[in-house]
């Protein structure tokens, strides 16, 4: 096992589109152990692939943080999610910011484990919440790219400037 160097913002391979995994591999078990050794390491509750520059739909969470819900998704596909909350976040490749961010509280996927067995979860509460923000991850969306205030602000100068333009 080993600990993998985490890339951070501005780094650009955080925004590449991580690519589906193919072969369940030793490869890919080792990925996988090396991800969880590193979030435990960094005392994070998840952990997605292109973070250590392996651009690969491989996300690790344990919401619980000691071991006790460890959690593999691979390929994770979203089919159903609802009941949005506002939840403060932080992010090992944006160190030293956090926000508040609209995220479903609760959410349903289809995923693969680590021998390619397709399964279905649902999740609720803060592993809905971290699965979306890894699964964010995988499409090269940081969570300051959904920053509420932020957005706020971004939606009020649209107003102002068409308001400019309308007048
Ligand atoms: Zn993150």
């Amino acid at each position: 096992m080993a600990r993998l160097a985490i890339l951070e913002f501005p780094d650009p391979r955080l925004r590449l589109q991580s690519q589906p995994v193919e072969a369940f591999d030793e490869a890919l078990h080792q990925l996988v152990a090396d991800l969880f050794e590193t979030m435990y390491a960094r005392s994070s509750l998840g952990l997605s692939a292109p973070q250590a520059d392996f651009q690969r739909q491989v996300i690790a969470c344990d919401a619980s943080g000691t071991g006790q819900a460890q959690r593999v998704f691979i390929n994770p596909e979203i089919i159903a999610s609802g009941t949005p909350g506002y939840v403060q976040e932080t992010c090992l490749s944006v160190p030293g910011r956090k926000g508040l961010v609209k995220r479903p509280t609760r959410l349903s996927v289809r995923a693969q484990d680590t021998s390619g067995q397709p399964f279905t979860a649902h999740l609720q509460g803060l592993e809905a919440v971290c699965l979306r923000h890894e699964i964010d991850h995988l499409h090269g969306i940081l969570f300051i790219d959904r920053l509420w205030l932020l957005r706020r602000l971004g939606i009020r100068a649209r107003t102002y400037l068409q308001q400019r333009r309308a007048g």
